[in-house]
């Protein structure tokens, strides 16, 4: 499978990198409108390769290149600096966006190609790739909550001693401060939380479930005051999305997606089942009042933002 990445940033060249470990492309074209960033990144990484898997990396100067890629991730574009939230990078990225996705769709198959976005405001760049797209809504997947969606399960495993893996747990609504942490749907090894905790005799008092809340919602303004930026969270996430999709495993991911129509639609996390033809299914999972009004709140922050644009 031939793979496009377009921008080859701190996250292009992450995401390129766990794209090219996945073992799932033969082929990874990599743009970026600084070519000689997107030369040495693919340099690298194509010597990395003789560790790995053949693959054939290369950086690409037109967009004539990437034609046959089958997916198209997008990570370009301005990323927080300290003291920044998401939002307050809507203008400059919109008008990335704009410039990218035609020239993506005048390059692809649209009857097949996933589009994968990875900038942020993840939400309203879903709905602003999805519209000049045209594509249908389940082609043009957002990363949205997998990355808040990890986070919390780490932390939570800390708390609970017990491997994240035996975890289900999800952040919901916004890729940003508005995400909802939906602790009415955790289950671990198939037992309600509250259940797993009288078991285990753990206490998760309201104070200690704040604290993790503003752990999850704080980490990438943490890491980003530690080292710059993010980058291997987002590049395991998008690599665990391409693993749904190419092998058509119809995982339920908390991705964002373009739901609804007109005046009212919206792109948001919610999880989703995600497989070879993008997302098949949406779900809602169990809430308590709190959650359900402030995932309400969230979409419509989404919203108002892309009404901006
Ligand atoms: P970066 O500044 O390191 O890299 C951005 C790259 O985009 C640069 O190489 C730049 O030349 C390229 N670029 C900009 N405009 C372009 C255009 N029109 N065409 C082609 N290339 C273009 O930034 P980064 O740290 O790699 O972050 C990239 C984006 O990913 C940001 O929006 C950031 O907020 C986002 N991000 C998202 C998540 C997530 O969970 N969705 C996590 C981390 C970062």
């Amino acid at each position: 499978m031939k793979i496009a990445i377009i921008g080859v940033g701190s996250v292009g060249s992450a995401v390129a990198t766990a794209v090219k470990n996945t073992g799932l492309a033969h082929e990874i074209v990599l743009f970026d409108r600084d070519g000689v960033r997107a030369r040495a990144a693919a340099e690298d990484l194509g010597h990395a390769s003789a560790f790995s898997y053949d693959v054939k990396i290369t950086a690409v100067s037109t967009y004539r290149a990437i034609r046959g890629s089958e997916i198209v991730i997008i990570a370009a574009g301005a990323n927080q600096k300290v003291g920044e939230t998401r939002t307050d990078l809507l203008q400059k990225n919109a008008a990335v966006i704009s410039d990218i996705v035609p020239q993506v769709m005048a390059n692809v198959d649209a009857k097949n190609v996933k589009i994968i976005i990875v900038t942020n405001p993840l939400d309203v760049m879903v709905m602003l790739a999805q519209k000049l797209s045209r594509l249908p809504a389940a082609r043009v997947i957002g990363t949205g909550t997998m990355l808040d969606s990890a986070r919390f399960k780490i932390i939570l495993s800390r708390q609970l001693d017990v491997s994240a893996r035996s975890i289900s747990s999800y952040v919901l609504g916004e890729h940003g401060d508005s995400s909802v942490i939906n602790w009415s749907a955790v289950y671990v090894g198939g037992i309600a939380l509250d259940d797993f905790c009288k078991q285990t005799k753990i206490s998760l008092p309201q104070t200690t479930r704040n604290t993790i809340e503003h752990r999850v919602r704080n980490a990438a303004y943490e890491i980003i005051q530690g080292r710059g930026a993010t980058w291997d969270g987002i590049g395991a996430a998008v690599a665990d999305l391409l693993h749904a999709i190419v092998n058509d495993e119809k995982r339920i991911l908390t991705v964002s997606v373009v739901d609804g129509v007109g005046k009212t639609a919206v792109a948001m996390s919610l999880p989703r089942v995600v497989g070879a033809k993008g997302v098949s299914a949406n779900l809602r999972t169990k809430m308590n009042s709190t959650e359900s009004n402030a995932l309400r709140k969230s979409a419509r922050i989404i919203r108002k933002n892309f009404d901006l644009l």
